[in-house]
């Protein structure tokens, strides 16, 4: 394989400690994780890998492709596709040992005649307005016939101190007594965080897991999961007067060191970092210098004497302060990342 100039370094220490909190704070509800979008980006078979590895028996995808890039590393736990079926996926997914997540009328009638009797899940909208069927739609009778392992329902403002959480809590409540299903599920990362009365049957968490803090109540107990680093392309003084970059929005007051760092946005090291990212080197931060381009960033290499063309430095991405810097969310931020890095799990 040729050498990468741009690796992820990703701590599988931490990520398991991340699903054990999350599965502590889910009382006594089971934990699952969310690794649709590649595992956030990071890799979804090694994450279902490790985490299965650690006692989770529930996982989930957005879509049958992706469902077929975990199935084998499995090992016995369950696996559930949110988007549900379209017709085109009806036949794989009813020979399928993955569970569809039934969010329609047409969703539920594929799924009663081509798989009758087999355990689906099914998504009710109690206010995201997002995926799932109405309550209404739900109480209908629509879903009699059906054998529902989970019934779920998603959070729309759980990152918040917000009076829809608890009227979207008691609608989902509701709804549990009057459906039959093996358990129910409601909360998100930042579900969790409300409090065992959100947990139900299993939780679903994403974000956290990776290292996101959904809600205050997780800082100080999520660890990092992934870090960024990049190799220097070329180091170089520039003199007082001379700008850095397109736009070349970034002037020397003085003579400065700059080094050319293999990453920009076409590795999802994305534009909002210009002149606000920032880079470690043997403890010196290397502040951006002017914008990010497509596959460049330049930093201040002023105070890191010893960072030559060859080495790595670390990216800022503790994910919280890296969303701050860009005025990207946690969720895109890790989401953006993975597919020009090599992976190296520690
Ligand atoms: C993505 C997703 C989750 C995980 O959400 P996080 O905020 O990342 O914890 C849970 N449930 C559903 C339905 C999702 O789409």
């Amino acid at each position: 394989m040729p050498h990468s100039p741009l690796r992820l370094i990703l701590d599988g220490q931490a990520l398991v400690s991340n699903w054990r909190w999350l599965d502590s704070r889910s009382g006594s509800a089971a934990c699952g994780a969310a690794v649709k979008a590649d595992g956030y980006g990071l890799g979804a078979a090694q994450i279902v890998r490790r985490l299965a590895g650690a006692g989770c028996r529930d996982f989930f995808v957005a879509t049958w492709a992706e469902a077929d890039t975990v199935i084998d590393t499995l090992g016995g736990a369950s696996l559930s596709v949110l988007h549900g079926v379209a017709g085109e996926d009806i036949a794989s997914a009813a020979a399928s040992p993955a569970r569809p997540v039934l969010n329609t009328p047409r969703q539920v009638g594929l799924w009663k005649q081509a798989a009758p009797g087999r355990p689906c899940d099914v998504m009710i909208d109690t206010g995201i307005g997002r995926l799932g069927l109405s309550p209404y739609e739900a109480r209908s009778g629509l879903l009699d016939g059906l054998t529902i392992d989970t019934l779920m329902s998603h959070l729309a403002r759980a990152d918040e101190q917000s009076e829809m959480n608890s009227r979207q809590r008691a609608a989902f409540a509701a709804l549990a007594e009057a459906i039959p299903a093996r358990r129910y599920s409601l909360a998100n990362s930042a579900g969790i965080c409300l409090g065992a009365d959100y947990a139900f049957g299993l939780t679903r968490p994403g974000l956290a897991l990776y290292g996101g803090i959904p809600r205050g109540e997780a800082s100080g107990h999520i660890r990092q999961v992934v870090r960024v680093e990049a190799q220097v392309v070329q180091r170089k003084p520039i003199p007082a007067g001379s700008s850095v970059g397109y736009g070349a929005t970034f002037t020397a007051d003085r003579e400065r060191e700059l080094a050319i760092l293999n990453i920009g946005y076409a590795d999802g090291y994305l534009r909002g970092f210009s002149g606000r990212g920032r880079a470690f080197f043997e403890g010196a931060v290397l502040p951006v210098a002017g914008r990010v381009s497509m596959d460049l960033t330049a930093v201040l290499a002023d105070d890191a004497p010893n960072l030559a063309e060859g080495e790595w430095v670390e990216l800022d991405y503790a994910l919280p302060a890296a969303a701050a810097q860009s005025g990207l969310s946690q969720y895109e931020l890790l989401t953006t990342l993975g597919r020009r890095h090599r992976k190296e799990w520690r």
